[in-house]
């Protein structure tokens, strides 16, 4: 992640390029104006200090993060983080972003995020969980199933998830498990959640595969071996499509014939990183992104392509698998050169579908089956990827703005 990029600045960019766009023109639109002026800002950002007692009898205050951002379209909706650089403006923008989300994957759900400064993997799995309840013990008298629902994200799972809604049930007695998705299967959890990201961008790129002129069997580089770069990566394989390299956090594998996912899955599972894995080059994070490839996929963190490296990329195309990977500035190198950028509000918001789906069967108490999710949510994605597509054409832009414009017509119609 580049610290000295403020991703708040940049999300405040993309807004104002959209916006600017002659043709679409949002400020001279019925409500136009009240909407840019509105989405400026949040409705509410949060800070709350958790005091944890530690397994050595100490107590640390971690310092954690609610953003409500806007809720015209329906509750508040989005994830939370845990990361040791996290910070308000990163949960802001991730808020911002989460708005203009729900509204392109055309669910009634508004935008939020939230956040703990902490790297979880200096906890004990107790020190976790005290962190965990804690956090949603300052916060539930602002959350709730109609009022602000979070989720996953970045280092937080859906044990964590469980914890967070067996807190909320003893403070306020509502069991139904709405208050909170990603859940664990048999604790409200809905089937395909996990792997719902990686499914969604899988369906968006199928969908815009021959507009974007990439062949029938890519090569594909995957930045970031979290759940969505895994499931991603799983995804792409088992449809033939070669994954010449991932990476996480401390560096990268390649092989120009293709790695064995499933294998690979293995290693990092035994060994705790991807460094040693057989058959594989390793190299860094930043030669990952300039590999000649087919489609690249940052999945981890925000502006890792940035006017230094934007020039160097050599994939066809890259498609958006972690919030904000791209600045601005690189946007502008990018579309210069042809390449083609699957947005992020676009291509990883089959996360937050399902997540909807998930409150919504916990309203109705139902379970649907992992075939129907995926059912439901294919063409959901295909749909919004075509429409996009039709904008971008329409006001001679890239996908980014054409998600933009999308999603602030639509929000733009409930207001
Ligand atoms: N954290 C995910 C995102 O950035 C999912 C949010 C959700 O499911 O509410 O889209």
């Amino acid at each position: 992640m580049n610290k000295e990029q403020n991703p708040y600045q940049n999300a405040m960019a993309q807004l104002k390029k959209a916006a600017e766009i002659k043709s679409f023109n949002l400020a001279g639109r019925p409500k136009g104006a009240e909407l840019l002026a509105r989405l400026e800002n949040p409705d509410r950002e949060i800070r709350i200090s958790i005091p944890v007692k530690m397994d050595d009898g100490s107590t640390k205050v971690f310092e954690g993060y609610r953003v409500e951002y806007n809720n015209i379209l329906g509750p508040y909706k989005g994830g939370i983080r845990y990361h040791q650089e996290t910070n308000i403006n990163e949960v802001k923008a991730l808020a911002f972003w989460m708005s203009l989300k729900c509204a392109v994957a055309g669910i009634p759900m508004g935008g939020g995020k939230g956040g703990i400064t902490v790297n979880p993997k200096e906890l004990s799995l107790e020190e976790l969980e005290r962190l965990s309840r804690g956090w949603m013990r300052m916060l539930a008298d602002v959350l709730g199933p109609k009022k602000d629902v979070p989720a996953p994200d970045v280092n937080t799972t859906p044990e964590i998830m469980d914890w967070m809604n067996d807190e909320y049930g003893k403070i306020t007695g509502d069991k139904s498990g709405a208050v909170i998705t990603g859940k664990p299967l048999g604790k409200g959890g809905s089937e395909g959640r996990g792997a719902a990201t990686g499914m969604g961008g899988f369906y968006v790129f199928e969908s815009l595969r021959k507009d974007l002129g990439l062949p029938d069997k890519c090569k594909v580089a995957i930045q970031g071996f979290g759940n969505v770069g895994q499931n991603a990566a799983r995804i792409f394989a088992e449809h033939g499509h070669s994954v010449v390299a991932v990476s996480d956090s401390k560096g990268a594998i390649y092989n120009p014939e293709g790695l064995d996912i499933e294998k690979v899955m293995g290693h990092k599972k035994v060994k705790g990183s991807l460094s040693g894995f057989p058959d594989s080059k390793e190299i860094s994070n930043e030669d990952l992104l300039e590999l000649e490839c087919d489609l690249l996929i940052p999945g981890a963190f925000e502006n890792v392509i940035t006017e230094e490296n934007a020039d160097k990329i050599k994939a066809k195309a890259i498609m958006e698998l972690a919030n904000g990977p791209i600045t601005p500035e690189a946007d502008e190198t990018l579309f210069k050169k042809n390449v083609p950028v699957i947005p992020d509000i676009l291509a990883n918001s089959g996360g937050v579908t399902v997540s909807y789906f998930e409150w919504d069967q916990n309203l109705k108490n139902e379970h649907w089956s992992e075939k129907e999710v995926f059912e439901k949510l294919r063409p959901m994605m295909a749909d919004s990827a075509q429409k996009i597509l039709q904008k971008a054409k329409e006001n001679s832009t890239d996908l980014r703005r054409g998600a933009f414009i999308l999603a602030l017509e639509r929000i733009a119609e409930k207001l």
